[in-house]
This record gives structure tokens, sequence and C-alpha cells, in this order.
């Protein structure tokens, strides 16, 4: 069996992800109670943070999923994003909660939320699993739930990938 994954140094462990995940959701239950709220995923990193968050919610949820991709190169992010998977239903007067694997310049989610408020939902809220803050360019970003202010570092697992590779990895490592 390939065994590259066990190379990768552990930043964030399965267990401090976990405990994260459920502070999230009870923070998003905070918020809506028991109405119901659409997850919408932004593929392809946020699909492992996005099943597990809305395994720890009880509300009724839908779930969308999101494709963007930034021009930018395997590390950069140049702000320039296309979208190469829409939403399959409408979001007028839904509550919704954009679940994001990391905000690093903020360019993508700036222009997520651009795109998905201009679909008039009822409410929308925020919600990163990492947030380098250090590197965040965007303006006036709001990001309502954010898991783990990190360094600008480059990190693997948990959904995210280095040219594909890692998304499977159980923790969030660092590939510096
Ligand atoms: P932003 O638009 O905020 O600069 O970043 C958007 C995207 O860049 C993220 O959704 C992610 O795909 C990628 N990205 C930014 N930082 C990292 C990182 O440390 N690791 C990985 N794997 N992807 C990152």
């Amino acid at each position: 069996m390939p065994s590259y994954n066990k190379n990768i140094p552990v930043f964030l462990s399965e267990a401090e992800i976990k405990a994260k995940v459920k502070e999230i959701a009870a923070q998003i239950t905070k918020e809506f109670g028991d109405e119901e709220i659409t997850l919408i995923g932004t593929l392809k990193g946020s699909f492992v943070f996005l099943a597990d968050l809305s395994r720890e919610l009880t509300m009724p949820t839908r779930i969308e999923f999101l494709g963007v991709s930034s021009y930018g190169d395997q590390t950069h992010s140049s702000g320039e994003v296309k979208v190469t998977l829409d939403l399959t239903a409408p979001l007028n007067d839904k509550n919704v909660v954009l679940v994001e694997d990391i905000v690093d310049t903020g360019l993508t989610l700036s222009f997520v939320l651009e795109y998905l408020n201009a679909r008039k939902p009822k409410k929308i809220k925020t919600a990163s699993l990492l947030f380098k803050k250090v590197a965040l360019k965007a303006k006036n970003l709001t990001i309502d739930y954010v898991g783990f202010e990190i360094p600008n570092r480059f990190v693997v697992g948990y959904g995210l990938d280095y040219a594909e590779h890692y998304r499977g990895l159980p923790y969030i490592g660092t590939l510096d």
C-alpha cells in the first residue's frame, strides 16, 4: 500500500478538528435554531469539512456545492475566479451557510459571496475551517465562523490538496 501520507507532519490533529467542527455547529445552531439551512460547499476543498459539519447539525439541511476555480497557479490565487459547477436550486428566501475549507487572500470568498447574494437568500453566513489572516487582501470581508487562524503556510489534508494529492488525509498537515 502506498504510504506517502505518513510523511506529512501534523499541523492540526483529527481530534482538534473534530472538536472545532462541533464548536462551529453549535454557533450555527445558535444562529438558526430549528430553521432550515442550505449548506453550500465550495469544491473541491470543502467536501470533508461540509460532510463532518452536516453530521453535527440537527436542523433540516439542504446541501449544495459550488464549483469554483481560481485562475492562479498551484499555490497562489490570482483573484480571478470562475464558476465551474453551479447550484441545483434557487436560494431566494433561504438561510445559507457558505462552507469554505480555507480563506487565504479572501478573493475567492469575496467573489462567491457576491455571486450568492445576487440570488437573494434570506440570510447568508460564512464558515471557514481555516483562515490565513496575514494573507487577507479582500476588503470588508466577514467570516462569521472561523475554525482556526493559521500562519501563512501551505497546508494539505482534510479535503485540501496539493496537485490533487492528500485530500483524503484525515488531519491537516503542512507542506512547506
Ligand atoms: P483565496 O482566494 O482566499 O486566496 O484562496 C482560495 C483557495 O486557495 C482555497 O480555496 C484553496 O483552494 C487555495 N489555498 C489557499 N491556501 C491554501 C493552502 O494552504 N493549502 C491548500 N491546499 N490550498 C490553499
